[in-house]
């Protein structure tokens, strides 16, 4: 591991003043000090946030604000997350194991990297690790088996790991950030970035941009969750995994839906075309089929990777019906 000097910054301001070229920001450490071991990252400068970020959960105006610095856990199990954003608790939940979830912070869960196998190989060529390298996924026998369906890139297939940044997409939350021009506000979706030309840039973020906090407007109507499939029961990244919140009418029909697709893209895929296409139908399979196969219509698989074209679209009825019942 390359040399690296360390400080602790107090405030969002003197971590802001302490980032410079080729510096990183460190939360619970439960990625970064990864990447940095497996030689991904290689930062000569840590600015250690835990301390500059708060740590505490306020609610006022029917709105909830989680500081950068609250662990994963501690959100999860926040009554009010659990009560009125039962989604997010639940996706912080399907996410790495207690231990990790003890350490990561909200802001460098947002910030993880992509899981990516190509990525994490320093041997192997990766546009997003090192720009102009080349893709190894999309190489004939690339191994794509977890890589994205929509929105990828000819320079990058990889997707975006984190369960809590899906359901955050979906609830409409607010990123706010400090940076050396001040703070700002950036709306989810769109913290995150489909690849483009441009693989390297996970986020829109400019370099020293600080995590303080995530807004989270008042919640859906209806009923929400959020489900995974994954290969395994823990400590597994989502092959596809699925935020949803449904509000039906005494009609029986859909007044509101929100829907946002994990595992299957770059970035946390807001479902818009669904979403759009239940309103004002019955609540039924039928409708729930159709407005999944209007959002998969975007779909480009990979040799391998058609499976979660199905997956997406059998998650999307299931979690839905089971919000009507
Ligand atoms: C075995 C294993 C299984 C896992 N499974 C899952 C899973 O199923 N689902 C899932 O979602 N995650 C999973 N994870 C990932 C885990 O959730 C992340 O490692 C964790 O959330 C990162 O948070 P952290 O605070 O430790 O971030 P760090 O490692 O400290 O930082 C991550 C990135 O964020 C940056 N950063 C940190 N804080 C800030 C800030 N406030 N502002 C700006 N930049 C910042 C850092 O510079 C770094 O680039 C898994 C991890 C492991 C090791």
């Amino acid at each position: 591991m390359r040399a690296f000097s360390y400080v602790r910054a107090g405030s969002p301001a003197e971590a802001v003043s302490q980032y410079r070229p080729g510096a990183a920001y460190l939360g619970g450490g439960t990625n970064l000090v990864d990447l940095m071991r497996l030689g991904v990252a290689a930062p000569d400068h840590i600015v250690d946030v835990t301390r500059a970020t708060s740590d505490t959960i306020t609610e006022g105006d029917g709105e909830l604000r989680v500081g950068a610095g609250v662990r994963n856990s501690d959100l999860a199990n926040h009554p009010a997350v659990r009560e009125r954003y039962p989604m997010l608790a639940r996706a912080v939940l399907t996410g790495a194991s207690g231990q990790i979830r003890n350490m990561a912070t909200v802001g460098g869960n947002l910030l993880q990297r992509t899981r990516c196998p190509y990525f994490q190989d320093v041997t192997m060529a990766c546009n997003k690790r090192t720009p102009g390298s080349g893709c190894q996924a999309t190489e004939p026998g690339a191994e794509t088996g977890n890589m994205a369906i929509l929105g990828h890139s000819p320079d990058c297939v990889a997707t975006h790991p984190s369960d809590m940044a899906v359901a955050l997409a979906a609830l409409g939350a607010r990123v706010l950030v400090a940076g050396p021009d001040g703070e700002r506000r950036v709306a989810m979706p769109g913290l995150h970035r489909l690849p483009d030309g441009r693989p390297d840039l996970d986020t829109v973020l400019a370099p020293g941009e600080l995590i303080t906090a995530i807004e989270l407007p008042s919640p859906p109507p209806g009923r929400s969750t959020y489900r995974k499939v994954r290969e395994r029961a823990s400590f597994a990244f989502a092959l596809v995994s699925l935020a949803a919140a449904l509000d039906i009418g005494g009609d029986g029909q859909v007044r509101d839906c929100r829907l946002a697709l994990g595992g299957v893209a770059h970035a946390p895929w807001r479902a818009q075309a669904a979403e759009r296409a239940v309103l004002g139908l019955p609540a039924s399979r039928e409708t729930f089929a159709s407005a999944a196969d209007e959002e998969l219509r975007a779909a480009r698989p990979l040799p391998g990777t058609e499976y979660k074209v199905t997956l997406a679209r059998n998650l999307i009825v299931s979690v839905l019906e089971e919000l009507s019942r």
